[in-house]
């Protein structure tokens, strides 16, 4: 790859990566006519830790992109199947008019850059292998006006010098880690709550399973005696022969720093059936692992000149671990503000544009973050997580407003009984 030319580096808004948020917040700005450059570390196609697994949220946003969801390579499914405390209950997804009702699966191999691809078509430029090394900070107002990049070659490796990129604005979409935001004065906010998540693939007979199944019961000590964990297991059929197979754990156990994923994924799948073939002699990549950042954990998501999207905000959701979905809404959001603050005429109308992307992020989730922020409080604790598995399986009508709840899928408008409650209760809690 060559080096651009200075005017090649010069655009209106600059998006730090091209992952979900990256891609579709560059993908939105680039169909509003405005000049996008999407700069992203990796090349295309390339793998990223996750679960694989979308849910309606997720899918309503792939929809709304004019994305061929019907084409080879979509698994679809039809609902969240859960196995704890003795039960195995299968939950369809709910029937909304929001949201469809059905979830899908795809490799992140080929989801993102599927994404990409789209932000590249929708007219944005995409420069690969170019890595951030850091904003450009205007001495004399404190804004961001640019980054600084290099150059990597197909292993990774520095292949040329640190070049500027210009923008009056910059979109962080650089993940969980997000150098970009910490490099201007955002930290991670200690209260909110963490994931940490690992990852792998097994050929499996399960691979065409339609549901995305997740196993309630991980323990770190004897199982049904001691150490019941929060956070959960998943098996998820990619349709290709494998499967996406996972755990998650929260940061409210006190187990959370000692715990051994790799072994605990391991003492958890050697409990499930042998001719699933979950079984280290099926296993075709290695275990990886990431941090999910929830809950809002990093704020301002604007502030002089700087917009945070997805992971790079903290935008995953707590209750459920679930964060592309997020991650592209809040890029369709941050590229919607950034249009606005274009049109404005004065200085203070375009900033005050900007600051409506921090607000209506806070009115959309921030009530509902509040509540996860309990949830996982509570479920914190060994035995509250122990009676929630034990006796709320067995009550079909309890766990269908639990998946509501945890999948963030109500209605806004002609909701029933069950969304008017959720919704009620996430614009009650305080959003911070
Ligand atoms: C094990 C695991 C399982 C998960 N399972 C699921 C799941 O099943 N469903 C779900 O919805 N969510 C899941 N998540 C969460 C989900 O992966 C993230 O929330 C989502 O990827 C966030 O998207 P993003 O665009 O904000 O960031 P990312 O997807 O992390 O994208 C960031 C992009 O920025 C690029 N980048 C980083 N630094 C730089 C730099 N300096 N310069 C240029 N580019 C840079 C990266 O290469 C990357 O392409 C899981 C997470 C983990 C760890």
């Amino acid at each position: 790859m060559t080096e651009p030319t200075a005017s090649e580096r010069q655009a209106d808004v600059i998006v730090v990566g091209a992952g979900p948020a990256g891609s579709t917040a560059a993908a939105y700005l680039a169909q509003a006519g405005v000049d996008v450059l999407l700069l992203e570390k990796t090349a295309f196609p390339r793998e990223k830790v996750c679960g694989d697994g979308l849910t309606p949220r997720a899918v309503r946003q792939l929809v709304a992109m004019g994305i061929d969801i019907d084409g080879p390579g979509w698994m679809k499914n039809q609902g969240l199947r859960i196995v704890g405390g003795g039960h195995r209950l299968e939950l369809r997804w709910p029937e909304l008019g929001d949201y469809p009702d059905y979830g899908l699966v795809r490799t992140r191999l080929d989801f993102d850059d599927i994404l990409a691809r789209n932000a590249q078509k929708s007219g944005a430029r995409l420069f690969e292998s170019t890595a951030v090394t850091g904003p450009i900070v205007d001495d004399q107002t404190g804004r961001i006006s640019g980054v600084t990049a290099r150059l990597l070659d197909g292993d990774g490796r520095r292949a040329g010098d640190e070049v500027h990129y210009k923008a009056p604005l910059v979109i962080a979409a650089d993940g969980s880690s997000t150098r970009l935001s910490l490099a201007m004065g955002r930290q991670k906010r200690d209260n909110r709550p963490l994931g940490v998540a690992v990852r792998t693939y097994y050929t499996s007979l399960r691979h065409d399973d339609d549901w995305l199944e997740s196993w309630l019961e991980l323990w770190d000590g004897e199982p049904g005696k001691s150490g019941l964990l929060p956070g959960y297991g998943w098996i998820f059929g990619v349709g290709d022969g494998t499967v996406n197979v996972g755990l998650g754990i929260l940061n409210t156990s006190r187990a959370f720093q000692s715990v051994d994923y790799k072994d605990l994924l391991a003492k958890w799948l050697a409990s499930t059936p042998e001719r699933w073939g979950l079984r280290e002699e099926n296993r075709t990549q290695p275990v990886r692992g990431s941090a999910l950042p929830m809950g809002f954990n990093r704020k301002p998501h604007y502030a002089g000149g700087l917009l945070l999207a997805g992971d790079s905000g903290g935008m995953v959701n707590p209750f459920n671990g679930e964060g592309i979905a997020y991650a592209m809404e809040s890029g369709e959001m941050a590229a919607e503000s950034v249009v606005q603050a274009r049109s404005r005429t004065t200085t203070a109308g375009h900033e005050r544009a900007l600051q409506g992307y921090a607000g209506a992020l806070d009115s959309r989730y921030g009530g509902y973050y509040t509540l996860g922020r309990y949830f996982v409080t509570a479920i914190g604790n060994p035995r509250v997580m122990q009676l929630a598995t034990r006796h709320g399986l067995s009550r079909p009508t309890l766990m269908r407003f639990t998946l509501k709840l945890l999948a963030n899928l109500t209605d806004a408008r002609q909701g029933n009984a069950m969304d008017h409650l959720i919704n009620g209760l996430s614009k009650l809690a305080p959003a911070a």
